[in-house]
């Protein structure tokens, strides 16, 4: 075997959704002595992702950080912020061979976003590098996103009378059509993007996703066995991804501690409180959010809610919670909650345990956080990946969803709704012993000598053999 080092380059996309799972997954690189360079594309969207980064940065000075300036670029205003930049990256991908060649040593692997995937593999393909991708959710929403092409013609045909689809790889198939991201129903950016790149996998080295036999085995067995899509690249299950140190660093600094969150959770009985909270970039309506803190109130239980009013995180600092909610809801509030509109460490409050129940968007970060604590989930999609990740949770007998709330925005979700919903959460004692149950399986992956070990070095021994 060469005593060369391994030389991991990685490029992120847009959003902390993306961001924070490739600065965990660069994290077992680091652990296992690989060098990883990290390209930066700068500016960043949101300040959660500058302040992620510059703690990355001090915590592993050794990592290679490779600034990627973006050519200026006038936003379209009916566009997402952060779905813009994903176009940006892939417009602006022409800028990286330089860089990459220029690299010393010179790079054995590149570890790509899965949304920038058919710009950089034409790229990775000139330069003969082993091009594997991290795929940022669930193992379900992979084989969604593979047989795409395949699903897109019966999309199109779709009338009224269609009400499922069968997709390989998905436990709960079929597919209820409702469940399909609407945004696939348009010709939009994502659409175009998951057309153009499916048909691409078959190039790849690898895949990378941050799941766990315990959870999707019958996905990731599907997609390794050419089930999902002929020729597929192996998928390698490295989850439940861990937060890291340099994470709570960050934390700290975006948050103003007040009110102090940990102090309150210690004052709470065990698997007391509900924990709300709708990931980084989704503002839900100010009606919506009335309606949940009545909700909130309604169930009885002590809650945590992290209030978002604006999808990028620098614009939510300009108004207060009472603009948001009305005052009258934030003063009754008081007596049961905390209610905080403000960047909080996710990781360490679904660790604590006064929490006996998490309101999620089903991001996949945020699902995966809750299997590693063995949270149960009042499940409420609201765009995109959303409701396969829900339809995984539900399957997995680890919480509720309640598919006629429809998807963000779609109708305004009433507070007695809500209410009823935490208390059937809360009080189902099955949820408790499978999310349980799904945490020993997270915790067997990542202990030593568990798959995502194993995995790592085998990639790593393959690669110092050049094969
Ligand atoms: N997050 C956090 N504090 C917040 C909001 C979000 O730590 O106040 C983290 C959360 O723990 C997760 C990520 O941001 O790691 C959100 O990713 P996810 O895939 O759940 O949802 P997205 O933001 O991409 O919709
Ligand atoms: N996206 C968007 N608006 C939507 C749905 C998706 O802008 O309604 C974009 C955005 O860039 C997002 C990506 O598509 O990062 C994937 O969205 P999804 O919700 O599936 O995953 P996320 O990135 O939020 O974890």
């Amino acid at each position: 075997m060469s005593d060369e080092v391994v030389h991991v380059a990685m490029f992120p996309s847009a959003g902390m959704g993306h961001l924070t799972p490739f600065l965990r997954l660069a994290s077992l690189f680091l652990n296992n002595n690989c060098k990883v360079t990290l390209i930066t594309p700068l500016p960043t969207v949101s300040l959660a992702e500058s302040q992620l980064l510059d703690h990355f940065h001090s915590s592993f000075p050794q990592v290679n950080f490779i600034p990627f300036h973006l050519q200026p670029s006038s936003p379209d205003s009916v566009v997402d912020p952060f779905f813009h930049r994903v176009q940006t990256l892939r417009d602006s991908t022409n800028l990286l061979p330089p860089l990459i060649s220029s690299l010393s040593p010179p790079i054995t692997v590149f570890i790509s976003d899965i949304f920038l995937l058919s710009p950089l593999i034409s790229i990775t393909q000139q330069l003969s590098l082993p091009n594997y991708t991290l795929f940022t959710s669930s193992a379900s929403m992979f084989s969604f996103f593979s047989h795409f092409p395949t699903l897109a013609q019966s999309i199109s045909d779709a009338s009224a009378e269609i009400s499922e689809i069968p997709v390989p790889g998905i436990a709960f198939s079929p597919l209820p059509y409702s469940s399909i991201p609407p945004i696939l129903f348009k010709p939009t950016i994502f659409r175009n993007l998951m057309m153009e790149d499916s048909p691409n996998l078959t190039k790849l080295q690898g895949v990378f996703l941050n799941t766990f036999k315990a959870l999707e085995s019958h996905s990731l067995q599907a997609l390794n066995n050419g089930e999902v899509v002929k020729g597929m690249p192996p998928v390698y299950a490295v989850g439940p991804f861990v937060p890291l140190e340099f994470e709570k660093e960050s934390q700290k600094e975006t948050s103003s501690e007040s009110p102090p969150l940990t102090k309150w959770l210690d004052e709470q009985p065990i698997g007391s409180v509900v924990y709300v909270c709708f990931g980084s970039r989704t503002a839900l309506g100010r009606d919506q959010m009335r309606e949940i803190g009545d909700g909130l109130m309604r169930s009885g239980y002590n809650f945590l809610w992290v209030v978002k009013d604006k999808i990028v995180d620098k614009e939510d600092k300009e108004v207060g919670l009472d603009e948001v909610l009305g005052v009258e809801l934030v003063e009754r509030m008081k007596k049961k909650g905390l209610v905080v509109k403000e960047w909080v460490d996710q990781s360490e409050i679904l660790s604590h345990k006064s929490i006996g129940g998490f309101v999620s968007h089903c991001g996949w970060n945020s699902i995966m956080e809750a299997a590693l604590n063995g949270v149960p989930i009042l499940a409420w999609p609201q765009h995109g990946d959303q409701r396969i990740n829900a339809g995984l949770v539900e399957i997995s007998g680890w919480g509720i969803w309640n598919k006629n709330w429809g998807w963000g925005g779609e109708r305004v979700v009433k507070g007695e709704e809500i209410g009823d919903a935490i208390k059937e959460m809360m009080k189902n004692e099955l949820f408790k012993v499978k999310a349980i149950e799904l945490k020993d399986g997270g915790l067997r992956a990542i202990s030593i000598g568990g798959d995502c070990e194993v995995t790592i070095q085998k990639l790593i021994r393959k690669w110092k053999n050049n094969v």
